[in-house]
């Protein structure tokens, strides 16, 4: 089977829920062909298609606390080997989450040899703006699609009503996007973060603030000055 292979730009985007990763990493997709792996969208592919795994997963999700460490890490390792040994840039979506998990990948590029050149991209918003964009979040419910929509943003709102324009699947609310997993999944992620961020300094890496509170396609404009794509 096919391995990521040798020098290797890896874009790790740590943010909390609803500050865009997944919309961002979408647009370097299609604009920048990159490849992209959200740990959340495979965990809802899992339960979707109700494996075992994903059996494991539901529950946490739903209330919205982390999966396992070792579960993640399994996934995240299965996926690398179904990539092709190109040179894209591959984007880390939500993974890792946990210092553990850094080690893990580590591990994971070490077994592989693959060199990986790692920049590191803090999404920066108020709370309030991540709790209103999650409590009016429409998502496709698609699993093989799940572009976001956005009940309340009119530049995110979907041309039909509650159907996605990619697919014309239904509209549906994330079952993690209610008042207490919001809540839950913030105070997770800020519990984490800084012990990612602590991290990352110790070792010397070097970590980027992307502002995330403008649109979309703002902040695609920002990502790629900051990261040196394009000049500003
Ligand atoms: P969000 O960042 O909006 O919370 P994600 O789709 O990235 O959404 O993740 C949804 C859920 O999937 C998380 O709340 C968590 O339960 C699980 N998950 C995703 N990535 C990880 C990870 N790296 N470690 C542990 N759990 C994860």
């Amino acid at each position: 089977m096919a391995v990521l292979e040798n020098q290797k730009s890896i874009y790790i985007f740590i943010g909390p829920p609803g500050s865009g990763k997944g919309s961002l990493s979408r647009l370097c997709e299609q604009r920048l062909g990159w490849v992209q792996l959200s740990t959340g969208d495979l965990c809802r592919q899992h339960i979707a298609q109700g494996t075992e795994i994903g059996k494991q997963m539901d529950f946490a999700i739903k209330s919205g606390k982390l999966i396992s460490d070792s579960l993640i890490v399994e996934m995240v390792g299965n996926w690398l080997l179904t990539q092709e040994s190109d040179d894209k840039p591959v984007i880390f979506d939500g993974f890792p989450r946990t210092v553990p998990q850094i080690h893990a990948l580590q591990k994971l590029f070490e077994d592989r040899h693959i060199a990986a050149r790692l920049v590191i991209v803090h999404m920066v918003l108020p709370d309030e703006v991540v709790e209103m964009r999650l409590k009016s979040r429409l998502i496709c419910g698609n699993k093989d699609c799940q572009i976001v929509y956005s009940a309340i943003d009119s530049k995110l709102a979907p041309r039909q009503e509650m159907q996605c324009d990619e697919c014309s699947s239904e509209l549906i609310r994330r079952s993690d996007d209610h008042e207490n997993s919001i809540k839950e999944r913030l105070l997770v992620y800020y519990k984490h973060k800084q012990g990612l961020l602590d991290f990352y300094q110790t070792i010397g890496q070097a970590v980027v603030d992307l502002p995330a509170q403008g649109h979309v396609e703002e902040v695609f404009n920002s990502f790629q000055n900051i990261v040196g794509l394009k000049r500003a």
